[in-house]
C-alpha cells in the first residue's frame, strides 16, 4: 500500500487536547439541533436525563483510548476498520441470541478480511446503542392519517398508532438499560470461548454454509485451523496466546440525541478530558453534520474517536471546515470519515474530498459506507439495495484511494446474521424483487444477510490484497 508522507503518529495521550474554547457538555443547547423528537412533556425529559446522568458509564475512557490508538494505526495504513451491524437495533433484539448472531457474522467478516488481506482488522459494531434514526420526513401519512415518523426505539414505537408514535422520554432510560444488557453479553462472548479462533468453523451457520460464499468461508476456515495446528506443531504454545482466544468488539452508534449523549458525557480526572461514555465511537449522521449545529458542537469536546457520514452534497470546503472543527489538532485516527456517495458517483466525488482533507493536514480513517447512497424502492414496494451497487461503490472507493495515494481504511455495513431477504442479489441463492417479502424484517434500512455480507468481504479482501 503506497502512502504519501504522513504526519507523525501521536499516541492518544499525547494528543488529548482540551475541548474547544467555550465548550461545555451543555454548550450544544445554544446551537440548532436537527432531527429532534418533539417531546410532549419537557419535564419528563429533564427528569430522565437527570437520572441517566447518575448511571455508571457504559464504556470506560481507557477502552475508548485503546480504540483511538488502534484507529491511529488504521489511519496510517496499518490496518482496516470493519464497522457493521443493524441500521436500527430494536430493544427486543438485545438478547443473548440477538447479540451472538451479530457478533458471529462480524467475526466471520473480520477473519475473511484479515486472512485475505494480511492486515489487522479493528472491529466496531453498530451495536449496544444504535437505537435512534434520522428521518427524511418528520411525519408519516397512511390512508390520510398523519403521525410522527418512527425515529427508533429510543424515541417512539414503530406501530402506526398515536400512542406508539408519541415520543416518550422514558425510552432514553430503557435504551441505556438495553445497551447495558447487550454490552454485558458482548463482553462475555468476546472474552469467553465463542470468539476463540478455534471456533472459526462454528461461526458459519448452517444456512450460510450452503451459499457460494459460505463454502468459500469453510475452505478459509480449514486453512486457518491448519495454520493453528502448524504453529503448535512448530512449538508455538498457541494456548497461551490470548489474541487467539479472545477478541474485542468496540461499540458505536449515531449520536442523534444530544440530550442522551450529554447525560453520559463524563469528565475523567486522570486524563483531564471529557468522554462520551455511551459507546466507544460516536458518529454524526449525514443529516446532522451542520457546522454550527448541536451535534457537531457536543462531539467537538469529547475525546472519543468520531465518525462523520459524508454524503454526496458534501463539498470539499464543507468537509475541510468540519475536520477543522472536530480535529483542530490533526490527531491521526481522531476522525473516521464515512463516505456514502453512491455507486457511479463516488469515483468523481471522492478524490476532491480526499485531497482537501489531506492538504489540510488531517489523517482520518477513510471508511466506505456503500449502503446509504444506494437505497431505492423496488417495484414491489420495498426499500432495498442491490448487492451489485454496493460492490460497485466499494470498487470505486478503493479506486479513488489508489489514485490519490491514501489508505482505503475500512467498510461500514448494515448487516445481520439472520437469513433475511432485504437486499437484492447474491451468488447462487440470488434474492430477486419477488422474494423481498419472504423475510423483510428490518426496522429501518435493508440489511445484507450473512451470505451476502460474506460475499462482499471476500471481494473486498481480494482488492485489499492486490
Ligand atoms: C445510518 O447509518 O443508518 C444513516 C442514517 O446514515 P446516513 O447518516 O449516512 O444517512
Ligand atoms: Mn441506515
Amino acid at each position: 500500500m503506497t502512502l504519501l508522507p504522513t504526519p507523525p503518529v501521536l499516541t492518544p495521550q499525547d494528543s488529548l487536547a482540551p475541548p474547544p474554547h467555550g465548550w461545555t457538555p451543555t454548550s450544544w443547547h445554544d446551537h440548532p439541533a436537527a432531527q429532534q423528537p418533539d417531546y410532549p412533556d419537557p419535564r419528563a425529559l429533564r427528569r430522565v436525563t437527570e437520572t441517566l446522568a447518575l448511571q455508571p458509564p457504559l464504556v470506560l475512557p481507557g477502552e475508548i483510548l485503546d480504540l483511538r490508538r488502534e484507529l491511529a494505526g488504521v489511519a496510517a495504513g496499518d490496518g482496516f476498520l470493519l464497522q457493521a451491524g443493524d441500521c436500527a437495533e430494536r430493544f427486543a433484539s438485545c438478547t443473548e441470541d440477538g447479540v451472538r448472531g451479530k457478533l458471529r457474522v462480524i467475526l466471520q467478516l473480520a477473519i475473511v478480511l484479515t486472512f485475505g488481506s494480511g492486515l489487522p482488522v479493528v472491529k466496531v459494531g453498530r451495536i449496544a446503542g444504535q437505537f435512534g434514526k434520522p428521518r427524511s420526513s418528520p411525519t408519516e401519512t397512511v390512508d390520510g392519517v398523519e403521525l410522527p415518523a418512527f425515529r427508533g426505539d429510543i424515541v417512539n414505537g414503530p406501530e402506526f398508532d398515536p400512542a406508539s408514535r408519541r415520543p416518550d422520554a422514558d425510552r432514553l432510560l430503557r435504551a441505556y438499560h438495553h445497551s447495558s444488557a447487550a454490552l454485558n453479553v458482548l463482553r462475555a462472548l468476546t472474552l469467553g470461548g465463542f470468539a476463540d479462533l478455534g471456533q472459526v468453523h462454528a461461526w458459519n451457520q448452517e444456512s450460510v454454509r450452503r451459499s457460494a460464499a459460505g463454502r468459500r468461508y469453510e475452505k478459509a476456515a480449514d486453512d486457518i485451523s491448519w495454520a493453528l495446528r502448524f504453529m503448535s506443531a512448530c512449538g508455538v504454545d498457541t494456548g497461551a496466546q490470548p489474541v487467539l482466544h479472545q477478541t474485542r468488539l468496540y461499540t458505536s452508534h449515531e449520536a442523534l440525541l444530544p440530550a442522551y449523549e450529554q447525560a453520559l458525557t463524563r469528565y475523567d480526572e486522570h486524563r483531564r478530558a471529557w468522554f462520551g461514555t455511551s459507546a466507544h465511537l460516536l458518529w454524526i449522521g449525514d443529516r446532522t453534520r451542520q457546522l454550527d449545529g448541536a451535534h457537531v458542537e457536543l462531539l467537538s469536546g469529547v475525546a472519543n474517536p468520531l465518525g462523520v457520514k459524508v454524503g454526496p452534497s458534501t463539498t470539499p470546503e464543507d468537509l475541510r471546515a468540519l475536520c477543522e472543527r472536530l480535529d483542530p489538532h490533526r490527531s491521526p485516527g481522531r476522525l473516521v470519515l464515512i463516505t456514502r456517495l453512491g455507486a457511479g458517483r463516488s469515483g468523481d466525488l471522492l478524490p476532491p474530498l480526499l485531497r482537501a482533507v489531506r492538504e489540510a493536514g488531517h489523517l482520518p480513517v477513510w471508511a466506505c459506507d456503500p449502503m446509504h447512497g444506494n437505497t431505492f424502492v423496488s417495484p414491489a414496494g420495498y426499500k432495498t439495495r442491490r448487492l451489485t451497487d454496493i460492490t460497485t461503490e466499494i470498487g470505486e472507493f478503493f479506486g479513488a484511494h489508489a489514485q490519490e495515494g491514501t489508505h482505503p481504511g475500512g467498510l461500514h455495513l448494515e448487516l445481520t446474521g439472520d437469513d433475511v431477504t432485504e437486499c437484492l442479489g447474491g451468488e447462487l441463492d440470488e434474492i430477486v424483487d419477488a422474494r423481498l417479502g419472504t423475510r423483510y424484517e428490518t426496522a429501518c434500512d435493508p440489511r445484507l444477510n450473512a451470505a451476502q455480507s460474506l460475499e462482499l468481504a471476500f471481494r473486498s479482501a481480494e482488492i485489499l490484497r492486490a
